[in-house]
Formats: structure tokens, C-alpha cells, sequence
């Protein structure tokens, strides 16, 4: 049937879709009633189509039809046009991915099921940003490797006054215990909803701006990361409305403040060894790891065209706000774009890894993870070495550059990027310059205050 994508095995578990969904505040298992079915926009927008639960089997074998317009949606549901992709004619089918498919806790009787793209004849569509990320890494299989990736979410939770305004749940201490207080019971729902979606969760703690908070969870293949991130924000968010709350994962919440970011941490790995560790190359790197890792560093600046790809993201890059604006890398350091994080003494093997900081939750997931392994694949088919580590400040280093300074530099980036363009194909290129163009069309007549408000409306 719909073979035509090389797959990679999955470590989670398959559900048994009827069986599986238990409500946060109920022990007993419900049944589900509705599914919704997943993708995210190349605008970073997450949207459905949702199926009663008996159309199941009739979605997993031919989908549920979808138009190709919607490659070319902006992040305020205008439309624009590519050179391949926009119009009102064509059809497509949306698949669930059923190995995928978790039970929402938050919302009980309903489940949600990552979708990938197909045209009417069964064969992979272009266009499809999860199949994109899926080729990646298989791309990467072919040479031997793996990759360990994971998201960490930050978020702003508050309310909304009768006039709009957002008012952020607390304001001092970061980090501070009193914010915990005042949310336990939402945070403890949060841990219980995430159990019960089979996601694993390593920490869940407040953040530094007001109102902000923060899940990292546990790292896995890379589609399995991109999915599990938007299962995680829209758990949250549907946890928060049951508080009264409204929660905005926006990169510049609150103009001014530290805003949210969406690092991404990942690992390449051979044959059971993480190669990130134990190697012959700076901060313990194995040479092969070193590549990987000088591979995104160079594609950095059209890196951020996918990873931070708007007006609103630009708000959030700033030095000094841990954001990493800065076209370097650095152990541990945080106001470098690329961070090498090793892990105690004792768990390197495991935990060693490089965190993209620059990235925020206005990005596809799935570009990001796809977009990633091609750069670290390319730096590893040239042989790349990393540049000196920047150990400080790199504001006080002569000579480090910033990554671009507005979207339209960083879609610069990505139209120059030969080995972005090559990975993502001339269909889902297109389609992405298109929306990166209209959005920065769009941002010339906003305010960067409007830009902020919009942002923490849409995501
Ligand atoms: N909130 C910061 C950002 O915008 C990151 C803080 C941290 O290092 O966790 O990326
Ligand atoms: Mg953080």
C-alpha cells in the first residue's frame, strides 16, 4: 500500500485506541469517542481534522481528504502562493500514524493521531513535512546513524481581562517555590495527563519571566520528538483551560521579558554508542560527532529561517536571555547557539549532547528535526571540524558573529543553503519560502507590539 516512505521502528507502544485513554482526574479508562487528526503548517500552526472514532480503520487505510492549500496558510489563516503549491484545485489524503495515537487526557474522549500526507495514489507527498523528517532519518540510517532528539517547552500561563490584556499567573521568583504553590494543582494534572499519554517527562519546574513555565521531556527517534512535542503543548494547554487559565508558548509573550524557547537537544549515534562522548575531538566529541555538530553549526543562519522562522521569534532573540542569538558553540554555554552539554561524570555515555537554543515553538517540529540531521549530514559527508569553542560571554569575544537579525536575513540564509534546499526537495521549498515571504509581507504592517499580541493569540 503506502510504502513508498522508508520507515524507521518506533519504540512506543501501540494502543489499543478504545482501551487506552484515561481522564486526568479519573482513574477508570474511558472510551474514545473522537479522534483528532494532526499535522502542523509550514506557519508552525498546529491544526486537525477530527473523525468519530468509528472512522478509524476507513482514515488508517485511505485517509480523510485534504487540500494542498494549506502548505500556503499563514499563521492568520490567509493564504498565499508558491510557484508549486497553492490554489483551490487538488486533493490529498491525511493518514494516521496509528503507532502514534494517544489517548488526551485533558480532554476525555478524545485522542490524537500525528497524520503524514499521500496523494490520491498512494505514494508520499512531497510536501509532507513529517514524511520529510521521516526520510531524514532514514537518510541518516543508511550511513549507520541514529539520532536521540528531544524539545524542551516553555510556556506563559495567565489569564485574559475583559479588554484582551494578558496577565501572566505570577510575576517574581524564578525558579521560585511560590509559583508552584500556586499552580500544584494544574502542574500535578499536567505530570498525571502526560503519564497517561505515554510521555515521558523529566522535569516540569517555573521558569524565569512571569507567568513562565517549563516541560523537558525524556529524548527519542526524531519524528517520535516532533510528535511528542505538540502532544505535550496541546496537553498543556487543554490542562490550563481547565484552571482558567490561557497559556501562550509564543517566543515574546510579554515584549521586553525572557520569552519562550524551544531548544532542541540531540545526539547522533552509532551502533549503540552516542557520539556526542568518549571521542578524540574538543569537549569529548568523537570526531564523527565533531562533524555532525560543525554541519549545523554552518547551516545555522538558514537553520533559523526554519527554526525560528518569524517576526515574533525575532522579538525573543536578544543577548543576555539565554536565547543563544550568537553564531557559536560552547560548553555549556548558554548564550551560544549551539550548546554542548555533557552530563555528570558517570552518565556522559547517555546524556552528552548538543541543545539548539536559538529555536522557538513557531517552528514545524518536524522541518526542525528533518532540517537538522541534513545540515549534521552534510557536515559530516565534508569532514567538517568545529571553529574554536567560545567559552564566555560571546559578546565579549572580538569576532563572533550574530545569527541574522530578522527574518527576511535568515530567508536569505535558507534560499543560499545548498544543502537545506537539496534535503527538503523543490515542493516543500517552495511551499516554505512562500509562507516565509508572505509572513514577512505580513510583519511590515504590524507593530512589533501587534507582532507579540497576534503570536501569543496563534501559538
Ligand atoms: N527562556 C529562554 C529562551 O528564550 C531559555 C532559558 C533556558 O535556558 O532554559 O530560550
Ligand atoms: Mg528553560
Amino acid at each position: 500500500m503506502f510504502a513508498s516512505v522508508p520507515t524507521e521502528s518506533t519504540h512506543r507502544p501501540t494502543l489499543d485506541p478504545l482501551g487506552a485513554s484515561v481522564s486526568a482526574d479519573a482513574a477508570a479508562p474511558q472510551a474514545i469517542d473522537v479522534i483528532a487528526l494532526g499535522w502542523v503548517d509550514n506557519a508552525g500552526i498546529t491544526r486537525v481534522k477530527t473523525i468519530p472514532y468509528g472512522r478509524l480503520d476507513a482514515a488508517a487505510t485511505h485517509g480523510v481528504g485534504f487540500s494542498p492549500v494549506f502548505d500556503v496558510f499563514l499563521a492568520d489563516d490567509s493564504i498565499t502562493a508558491g510557484t508549486l503549491v497553492g490554489g483551490p484545485t487538488g486533493d490529498l489524503r491525511l493518514i494516521p500514524d496509528l503507532a502514534a495515537l494517544r489517548p488526551l487526557a485533558a480532554q476525555p474522549g478524545w485522542a490524537w493521531a500525528p497524520g503524514d500526507r499521500y496523494t490520491q495514489d498512494g505514494v508520499a507527498y512531497a510536501g509532507c513535512q513529517r514524511t520529510f523528517a521521516r526520510r531524514m532519518t532514514a537518510r541518516a540510517g543508511l550511513r549507520g546513524l541514529s539520532l536521540r532528539m528531544g524539545f524542551e517547552v516553555e510556556w506563559i500561563t495567565g489569564t485574559e481581562d475583559p479588554a484582551g490584556r494578558f496577565l501572566p499567573a505570577f510575576h517574581k521568583a524564578a525558579y521560585g517555590m511560590t509559583r508552584v504553590v500556586r499552580v500544584s494543582g494544574q502542574l500535578r494534572e499536567l505530570v498525571r495527563a502526560l503519564a497517561a499519554q505515554h510521555v515521558s517527562v523529566l522535569q516540569v519546574h517555573p521558569e524565569y519571566a512571569a507567568g513562565q513555565l517549563e516541560v523537558s521531556v525524556a529524548p527519542e527517534d526524531p519524528v517520535g520528538a516532533a510528535d511528542t512535542t505538540i502532544l505535550v503543548r496541546e496537553t498543556i494547554r487543554a490542562v490550563a483551560a481547565r484552571h482558567g487559565h490561557t497559556v501562550s508558548f509564543a517566543p515574546c509573550v510579554l515584549p521586553g521579558e525572557v520569552g519562550n524557547g524551544a531548544h532542541l537537544h540531540f545526539s547522533p549515534w552509532r551502533d549503540g554508542t552516542n557520539l556526542c562522548h568518549g571521542g578524540e575531538g574538543p569537549q569529548g566529541l568523537t570526531h564523527e560527532g565533531e562533524a555532525f555538530l560543525a554541519g549545523v553549526l554552518r547551516e545555522l543562519p538558514a537553520l533559523l529561517a526554519i527554526g525560528a522562522p518569524g517576526a515574533a521569534s525575532h522579538l525573543r532573540l536578544e543577548p543576555d536571555r539565554w536565547a543563544g542569538v550568537y553564531h557559536c558553540w560552547g560548553l555549556e554555554n548558554r548564550e551560544a547557539a549551539l550548546r554542548l552539554v555533557t552530563g555528570m561524570t558517570g552518565e556522559r555515555q547517555h546524556t552528552a549532547n548538543a541543545e539548539l537554543k536559538c529555536f522557538d515553538a513557531t517552528a514545524n517540529p518536524y522541518l526542525v528535526v528533518g532540517t537538522v540531521i541534513a545540515a549534521g549530514l552534510a557536515g559530516i559527508e565534508d569532514g567538517l571540524r568545529l571553529p574554536t569553542e567560545v567559552p564566555g560571554d560571546p559578546s565579549a569575544v572580538a569576532g563572533v558573529p550574530r545569527l541574522p537579525d530578522s527574518p527576511a536575513a535568515a530567508l536569505a540564509a535558507l534560499e543560499a543553503s545548498e544543502v537545506l534546499r537539496e534535503a527538503l526537495g523543490e515542493t516543500l521549498f517552495d511551499a516554505i519560502t512562500a509562507v516565509r515571504r508572505a509572513e514577512i509581507a505580513r510583519a511590515a504592517e504590524m507593530t512589533p507590539a501587534e507582532i507579540a499580541a497576534e503570536a501569543r493569540r496563534l501559538y
